[in-house]
Parts: structure tokens; sequence; C-alpha cells
């Protein structure tokens, strides 16, 4: 399993909980998405109605769990939480959404994954507020009606693409979560260091976020384990040395690269002459899936300029030669 994968294990599961901001105002970076959501928020309680469904899409890990939270901590009102996969049936989308409360929250993780069955009860959920169910069999069967509580759905996927237009055009807000810069990652290690009660300095922090790719899970894990050393190797407290340290050890590089990066990297340069190739030969090649290959290790590959993508395939960029000291091709 890779060591830095931005996917949720179980070991986040017990750090996250206590990490999670719980409002708005603790919810640190994004601003764009936050300003937006005050407005949709304040303007929802005002009129004392629900709150329009909301879309938040960008790569695992920064943060959408946490913000369906946020929402409905800010609304005052429950949050249901369910992911794509879990909803096999028309029928069980049906009884989650008849037992939520006026205003509820119902955020369902990886959105693009729900049976398309199951989808299609969504579109009249989400529109008017009723659910259809067909009753009897063959010329006896008829369709009722039901109303349903005012909720809102939020959903989050890693990819906006993969979803549907039917079900993509019914939400009325929809977001884009960018990567967090590293004063913004900085701040949320020190202030998860401060709840986890670790002693840490100013460049012991700065030197993880600058390594945590843009990613507050991967910031608080880092925390977590340079933890690990700095209380069996160092006097417990985390400095830049100790980061240092420790995160050579997981294999993280300077720019927050793990193997499976460095081997995408490496891996277009020796066997594709630099790219252009396509991502599916690529995936091949490094014996990784095309969609996981999209969705969780280009975008920030991308995002930091060594991945170009081209009309003609993906390309490695001078920045990638020179970060593995290589000298670019013709
Ligand atoms: P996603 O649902 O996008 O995969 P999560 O919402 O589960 O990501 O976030 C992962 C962890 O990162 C959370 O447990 C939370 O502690 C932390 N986190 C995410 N975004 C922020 C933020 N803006 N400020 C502080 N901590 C954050």
């Amino acid at each position: 399993k890779r060591m830095i994968t931005t996917e949720f294990t179980q070991e986040d599961e017990k750090i996250e909980t206590g990490l999670r901001p719980q409002y708005l105002k603790d919810y640190i970076g994004q601003k764009k998405v936050k300003d937006n959501l005050k407005v949709y928020i304040e303007a929802a309680k005002q009129r004392q109605e629900s709150l329009d469904h909301v879309l938040l899409y960008g790569p695992p890990g920064l943060g959408k769990t946490t913000l369906a939270g946020i929402i409905a901590n800010e609304m005052g009102v429950n949050l249901k939480v369910t992911a794509g996969p879990a909803i096999e049936k028309p029928g069980e989308m049906a009884a989650i959404l008849n037992n939520l409360k006026d205003g509820d929250i119902l955020f369902v993780d990886e959105i693009h994954r729900l049976p398309r069955q199951v989808e299609e009860v969504l579109y009249p959920a989400m529109e008017d507020y009723v659910i259809d169910v067909v009753i009897g069999k063959g010329t006896a069967a008829r369709s009722i009606r039901f109303d349903l509580p005012h909720f809102t759905l939020v959903g989050a996927t890693t990819r906006a693409g993969m979803l549907s237009a039917p079900l993509r055009d019914r939400f009325g807000v929809v977001n884009r979560l960018e990567f967090y810069s590293p004063e913004e990652l900085c701040c949320i290690i020190e202030n998860s260091a401060k709840i986890l009660q670790v002693d840490i300095d100013k460049e012991g922090a700065m030197e993880m976020a600058r390594r945590s790719r843009g990613t507050p899970r991967l910031a608080n894990r880092f925390l977590k384990r340079v933890r690990d050393f700095a209380q069996i190797k160092y006097d417990g407290k985390i400095t830049k040395e100790v980061a240092d340290f420790a995160l050579n050890l997981l294999e993280v590089d300077r720019l927050g690269l793990d193997r499976t990066d460095r081997k995408i990297i490496t891996t277009m340069i020796e066997s594709y002459g630099g790219g252009p190739v396509g991502i599916e030969s690529l995936a091949v090649a490094i014996g990784e899936d095309a969609g996981t290959l999209e969705d969780v290790y280009e975008p920030y590959l991308v995002q930091n300029g060594l991945l170009l993508r081209t009309p003609r395939g993906r390309m490695v960029s001078d920045a990638a030669y020179h970060h593995f000291g290589l000298q670019p091709q013709e």
C-alpha cells in the first residue's frame, strides 16, 4: 500500500476525527469556496429554507468531507454520511431520503459511483423533494408520488467530469477545492500539533508543509509519523532536522513526491523519451489503474509543473528533468 496515499485509511479515521475543524472560521484556506458558501448559508438561514444542493470536487484529502460537516454545523442541522458504492438499490436511497428531516444534509462521497438507477431516484428528489415509487406489476403497476423532507445533498467527487449531466445540473452550488499552499498547510499542522499536544517549531512545521503535496490529510498523517521519530530518536520536539530525517526515511522527497510519483516521471523519461504518452499506456507501464493515475497522482504533478497535459498526451516538463538532476532532451 502506498505510504503516502492521499486516500482515506483506517489509521486516518483515528487521527482525523479529533482534527476536523467544525466551523467555517476554523477551516484553513480555500477562501473562494468559504466566501461562496458563507453567502449561501447566510441567505438560506435568513429565509429559513434548506440550503441549495452543493457539489464539491477535487483530489482526495483536501477537505470535502470536513466541509460537509461544517455546512451542517453552520446550518444547525443533522448530517448523514454515505458513499456512492455503498448504495446499491433505489429502495435504499429512498429509505435514506425518507428518514431525513427538513434542512438535513445528506453527504454522498464518491457520488460519481452511484449506480444509475439509484442516481435516477435523486433527480426528482433533488428538484422537487418527491420520490416516485412503482407499486404492483405488469398492467396493474402504477406509480405513486411521495413527498420528501426538504433536504440538502452535498456530493463529493474527485472528478466533476465523471458525473452525468442530469445529476451535475441539479447542483445549485458547485465548488472546486484547490491544493493548499505550504503556508496554509503549516497553519493546519500547527493547529493539529496543538490538539495532539506535539511540540513542534516553525521550521519543522514548514518543512512538513512543503512536503505534504498540498494535502491536509497527508500533513496530519506526517505529523503523527514524525512525532514518533521525534519521540524515539530525538528529544520529542519536531524540528526541521527531525522532519527531514523522518520524511527521507518515508521516501517523501523535497517536493513531496513519493516513490510512485517518481516512478511516473522516470518511466516517462526513460521509456517514452519524456512523452507525449497516453494515460492508458503510462498506467500499464507503471502498473497503476488509469483512473487512479488521473485522479490521485496526476493533479499534483500538473499543479507543480512537472507534468504537462497536451492534446497528444502527457509530457514531462523541463522542471521535472531538473528535479531528477537530468538534462532536458531537445
Ligand atoms: P476529503 O473528503 O476531501 O477526502 P477530508 O475532509 O476527509 O478530505 O480531509 C482530510 C483531513 O484533513 C481532515 O480530517 C481534516 O482534519 C484535514 N483538513 C482538511 N481540510 C482542512 C482545512 N481546510 N483546515 C484544516 N484541516 C483540514
